[in-house]
């Protein structure tokens, strides 16, 4: 097999392209098909300060290294989300990519911050990932609008975005699939912009990206994960993928051009205030003020029991 670029021994194959590169043509190929996608979408400026959500994975170290050969300006946002061993290694890992680089990390401990992953699924029945993607979600936007970042990146990618899209079409989600955009423009004055940049790029890209520049990331999938209807979804993806390549791009893709245009006066409607914190949220108070209010209420309770026994 040899690379379609230059001739040489060719080490990675995209299958959806029909194609195949040596390292030294993959490696700047994927960072000019980013920058594609950054444009395209309109998703920010070589002028503006991006905040990078990194969680030390290989999609969001990826994400950060190619942001930084393309020459932009961005500063990285580590959420540590106390899921035991896991979100030690991963903090451990982005911590490590931005030192070994010289790079700005914002590094939080939503323990500190008051209420982490753990503790939220051990007092709630909720399951774990809803109560972490609340928190994510809360957080992201905080920070951004408090240290005056106009827009977050995220590490998303096409295998996220096709598993994602199956579970809502599968649900009708009407509400979600409005908002499945690659670039999220913000409705409330403290939301910011939320964009996948890799919203076209496979976990296999990312993964080869990371291996040929060396970019050490976690191996392990979050242990809150494990039987996620998510990976359900990616697992479907990946067979019809295997049986005809280049499924999840168009799959997505033509979601993007041809049927979420026509949902768009419901993405557009506005959030309330969260009574509690100020933030944006389409009840009284939002999903996170509520989640730590459950937690506050089931401690003492069980304090209480404690004590009583
Ligand atoms: P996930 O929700 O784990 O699939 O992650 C999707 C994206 O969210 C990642 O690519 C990151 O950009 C971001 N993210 C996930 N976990 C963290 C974290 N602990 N800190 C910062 N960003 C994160
Ligand atoms: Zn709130």
């Amino acid at each position: 097999m040899k690379c379609n670029r230059c001739g040489e021994r060719a080490e990675i194959k995209l299958r959806q392209h029909n194609a195949a590169f040596c390292r030294t043509c993959f490696v700047p190929l994927l960072q000019k098909h980013v920058r594609r996608s950054i444009r395209k979408q309109k998703m920010f400026s070589l002028d503006e300060h991006i905040l990078v959500a990194v969680s030390g994975g290989k999609d969001s170290l990826a994400l950060w290294d190619i942001l930084i050969e393309l020459g932009y300006q961005t500063t990285g946002l580590h959420l540590s989300l106390g899921i035991g061993d896991y979100s030690d290694q991963s903090t451990e890992l982005a911590v490590a990519f931005a030192e070994a680089r010289n790079l700005p990390l914002l590094n939080i401990s939503l323990r500190e911050e008051g209420l982490a992953v753990d503790d939220a699924t051990a007092f709630t029945n909720r399951p774990a990932c809803s109560a972490c993607g609340t928190l994510k979600r809360h957080y992201f936007d905080k920070l951004a609008i408090d240290r005056g970042f106009p827009v977050v990146a995220t590490g998303h990618n096409l295998d996220d975005e096709a598993a994602r899209l199956l579970g809502n079409v599968l649900h009708w989600q009407m509400d979600y699939l409005a908002r499945q955009k690659p670039v999220l423009e913000p409705t409330h004055e403290r939301f910011v912009r939320k964009v996948k940049p890799l919203y076209r790029t496979t976990e296999f890209e990312s993964a080869a990206y990371c291996f040929f520049r060396k970019i050490d990331y976690i191996l392990d999938e979050c242990p809150n994960s494990a039987g996620a209807t998510q990976l359900k979804h990616k697992e479907v993806m990946n067979q019809l993928e295997a049986a005809s390549p280049g499924t999840k791009l168009s799959f997505v893709q033509d979601f993007l051009e041809r049927a979420r245009p026509m949902m768009q006066s419901e993405a557009n409607r506005p959030p309330l205030t969260c009574e509690g914190c100020g933030m944006p949220s389409f009840t009284e108070r939002c999903s996170r003020c509520r989640l730590v209010r459950e937690v506050q209420t089931k401690r003492a309770r069980y304090a209480d029991r404690a004590r009583s026994e």
